[in-house]
């Protein structure tokens, strides 16, 4: 099955209680790659990066199978830069610097080997980029998955609106869900949310897991106690390559089955946040993820009789 993925590729600088970083990489782009290359092969990625990015990154792209045909250089341009810092809690976070520069007038281009891409990953970016990509596949693709951010909402709602109307699965955090829809209940929220487009709304909350939400269904999943949370960075991003990746090797878009890949997606992010940046999804083995996925499975497994 082939895949599509959209989103920035980035320098990040990050604060967390256990420390900083100097400009890693990262990007929504590049955590969703590298999770659903797991699942998927070849990965094409379209994105836009200067000539100041991690030549190495790119080849380790190219290891795990991850098309870069899509990522357009611009030599004498610098690369988008993200900040943030983390609170005590780990679960919120604040941006300090976010410095579009090459995405600030991204054109994306779709390579023709691209086309026919049967799975769509809409990640973080600006919302009127989400739409174009969407509008320059010559066939709509079976499944179109978005995800964004409360900074799209804060500079660009009218266009995120707009975008909304043409995806089918949509994945924010609960903040966003909240100043998306203004209510504080994400059962109200979710049901007007999935009134402006998406017929799937998956709604994360960070350590307390991920809900799933479909007409009048939704379905929860937790997220694994871990010992050691060093960087959630990217944990979204991750989550949504694992989501996106499972489904699209399975072929199946029924909700049932969007109940397995949040299983998965929750088990690539439960990686994605023991080191710092990408470096904990450089490498993993599918014995590996396959027992994380075991432990979310023996977490919520019990016996119980209704009286
Ligand atoms: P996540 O922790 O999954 O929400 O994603 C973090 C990634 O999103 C970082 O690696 C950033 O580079 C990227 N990011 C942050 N802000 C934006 C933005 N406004 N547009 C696109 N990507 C962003």
């Amino acid at each position: 099955m082939s895949l599509v993925v959209v989103g920035s590729m980035a320098f990040d600088a990050l604060e967390t209680p256990f420390g900083k970083t100097d400009k890693i990489v990262g990007g929504a782009a590049t955590y969703i790659s590298l999770s659903s290359s797991y699942f998927v092969k070849p990965v094409n990625v379209v994105s836009v990066v200067g000539g100041d990015f991690d030549q190495d990154h790119v080849a380790l792209m190219h290891q795990r199978n991850i098309s870069t045909e899509g990522v357009q250089v611009k030599e004498n341009e610098k690369s988008f830069f993200w900040s943030g810092r983390y609170f005590n809690d780990m679960n919120s976070r604040e941006t300090l610097v976010t410095e579009l520069n090459v995405l600030g007038d991204f054109d994306p281009i779709i390579p023709d080997s691209y086309q026919g891409c049967e799975y769509l990953m809409l990640g973080n970016l600006a919302p009127q980029v989400q739409k174009t990509v969407i509008e320059r596949l010559t066939e709509r693709p079976k499944l179109v998955v978005m995800d964004t951010m409360n900074f799209w909402m804060d500079i660009a709602l009218d266009e995120l609106k707009e975008t909304l109307k043409l995806v089918d699965v949509l994945s924010i955090n609960d903040e966003e869900a909240r100043q998306l829809s203004g209510e504080y209940s994400l059962v109200k929220a979710a049901k007007k949310i999935m009134a402006m487009g998406p017929k799937f709304l998956i709604i994360k909350k960070g350590e307390h897991g991920a809900l799933l939400f479909n007409e009048d269904k939704v379905f929860f999943a937790p997220a694994l106690p871990l010992e050691e949370v060093f960087d959630p960075t990217g944990a979204g991003d991750t989550f949504a390559g694992g989501f996106i990746g499972y489904i699209a090797s399975t072929n199946d878009i029924s909700f049932e089955n969007m109940k397995r890949a949040i299983i998965y997606g929750s088990a690539m992010a439960s990686f994605c946040v023991e080191k710092f940046g990408t470096e904990r999804l450089k490498n993993l083995t599918q014995e590996e993820i396959e027992n994380r996925v075991q432990q979310f499975v023996n977490l919520v497994a019990f016996d119980t009789v209704l009286q």
